[in-house]
């Protein structure tokens, strides 16, 4: 099978297709051909070996793809060769990705993936959705009618955020950098869109919380935006810090005096039980039509490298796929 592997962390072009050998699967397991894998800003961390935890070299980078079944080994009566999936991991985790013609998964990283749904948007649940229902509904415990910011909704967490919280009844503010990516983040309903890339462009949420507040903040760029986003919290609000790159100084009063919470998602965090309901979830939401990613990008699985660059560039609009 054709596969992009990494012999050495470094920049994008470490990223090689290479020709290796077709992986059978064990007891429990579930062989699937990948008819689209995406592309995740984790991918590019640990491909440059800055990430916390790294795979043994060389490795096959990604985590989530979408396909059919192409085989099942033992103990796998749910599932039958030929069904439409989408993966979350793989069995060797981080040392045999995603980013190849065939992925080997453990029974329980293989999920239903309804006929609406095409192979590239398969490929675009797993980490962006998971994180997105992760840090609304498990972490910042998100109720219907409350008031959501999300910053950074033109991304993979930010559009499947922004369907999540709509999905929810939740009042969505959202903001975006760019034209394309403000576009995307109307088209998916979100109730006020703002630039970022704009002065003060959070001020009209004082007005549009009547002074409150808004209740809930996705934040995908802590470093840059923390401290802004203390100050359009309301009481008891809360901050899902998602995506930080860097340090940022806060006044901790603006916390204090708003009894207010920030926490942090780690996707890789959830419990096999948080696992199940989080994909019980998108299951249901893709198969009902609530959930739709979108996907701004595709490359062959040969310009994995170019998908690496293009990736940490701003102007995002929706997921970045692969296809073999
Ligand atoms: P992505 O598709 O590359 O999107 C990045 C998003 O960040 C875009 O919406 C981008 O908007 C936005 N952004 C850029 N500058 C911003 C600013 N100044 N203020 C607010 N937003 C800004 O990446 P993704 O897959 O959505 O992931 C987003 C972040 O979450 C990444 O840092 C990723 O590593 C992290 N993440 C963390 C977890 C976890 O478990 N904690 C899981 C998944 C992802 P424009 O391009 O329109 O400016």
């Amino acid at each position: 099978m054709k596969a992009i592997r990494v012999h050495q962390f470094g920049p994008p072009e470490v990223l090689q297709l290479e020709t290796l050998p077709e992986p059978m699967p064990g007891a429990g397991q579930v062989l699937v051909r990948v008819k689209a894998a995406g592309v995740n800003p984790v991918d590019t961390y640990i491909r440059a070996g800055t990430y916390g935890t790294l795979p043994a070299l060389p490795f096959i980078p990604g985590s989530d793809a979408a396909g059919v079944v192409e085989a099942v080994g033992e103990q796998v009566p749910e599932w039958r060769v030929g069904d439409r999936v989408y993966i979350g991991g793989t069995v060797a985790g981080r040392a045999h990705g995603a980013y190849a013609e065939l992925a080997v998964c453990d029974r329980r990283q293989v999920h239903r993936l309804n006929d609406r749904v095409s192979f590239e948007q398969g490929a675009a649940v797993n980490v962006p959705y998971a994180t997105a229902y992760r840090a609304l509904i498990q972490k910042a415990h998100a109720q219907p009618g409350e008031m959501v910011l999300i910053h950074g909704a033109s991304g993979g967490v930010g559009v499947a955020a922004v369907q999540l919280a709509l999905a929810l009844g939740l009042r969505v503010i959202a903001t975006a950098g760019s034209e394309r990516g403000l576009h995307i983040v109307r088209e998916q309903g979100a109730h006020v869109v703002l630039d970022h890339r704009q002065a003060n462009y959070l001020d009209p949420i004082a007005d549009l919380t009547a002074g409150r507040g808004v209740d809930i903040i996705l934040e995908m760029l802590a470093n840059v935006n923390l401290a802004l986003d203390l100050s359009v919290l309301g009481k008891n609000g809360r901050v899902a810090v998602i995506g930080n790159r860097g340090s940022i100084e806060i006044n901790p009063r603006e916390i204090m005096r708003r009894e207010a919470s920030v926490t942090g998602v780690f996707l890789f965090n959830a419990t096999p039980e948080e696992l199940l309901s989080i994909h019980a979830a998108l299951e249901a939401g893709l198969a009902n039509g609530t959930l739709h990613p979108v996907i701004g990008q595709q490359f062959a699985l040969a310009d994995a490298a170019r998908a690496h660059e293009t990736i940490l560039k701003p102007g995002a609009c929706g997921k970045i796929v692969l296809v073999p």
